[in-house]
């Protein structure tokens, strides 16, 4: 493990750089939020999932606005531990860098599929 090399390998750094030139238009942000997590990945390594403490790939800052108002942080998330999220939260944001990336769940016409009960639960 050699953290103290910081220059970025090229290869890397040309891959981030292409995602984020996607052709025709606006970069899809989730691309640059991923490309920006394996480039992470690739210089740093994962991290373990602040909930469950499985080993995680993507380190991203998550935000999750609870559908109960409750809001919850987390250093970073497992894939499970996200969709947990996703499923109980009305917005979820990533944060990177100084960006804020909004990662909430599918949109639904509002009405259009009532969620009265909840589906929560998973302690
Ligand atoms: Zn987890």
């Amino acid at each position: 493990m050699d953290s103290s090399k910081k220059s970025l390998p090229y290869n890397v750094l040309q891959e981030y750089l292409e995602t984020l030139a996607e052709p025709g238009g606006q970069p899809d942000r989730r691309k640059v939020l991923f490309s920006y997590a394996e480039l992470q990945y690739k210089l740093h390594g994962g991290g373990r999932c602040s909930m469950c403490r499985s080993a995680v790939r993507y380190v991203l800052p998550v935000r999750a606005e609870h559908n109960d108002g409750t809001i919850a942080e987390y250093v970073c998330l497992c894939t499970r531990c996200l969709e947990g999220e996703k499923a109980v939260s009305a917005r979820i944001t990533l944060t990177i860098g100084n960006n804020v990336v909004d990662y909430s769940p599918r949109r639904r016409d509002p009405g259009a599929a009532p969620n009265k009960s909840k589906a929560g639960g998973a302690r």
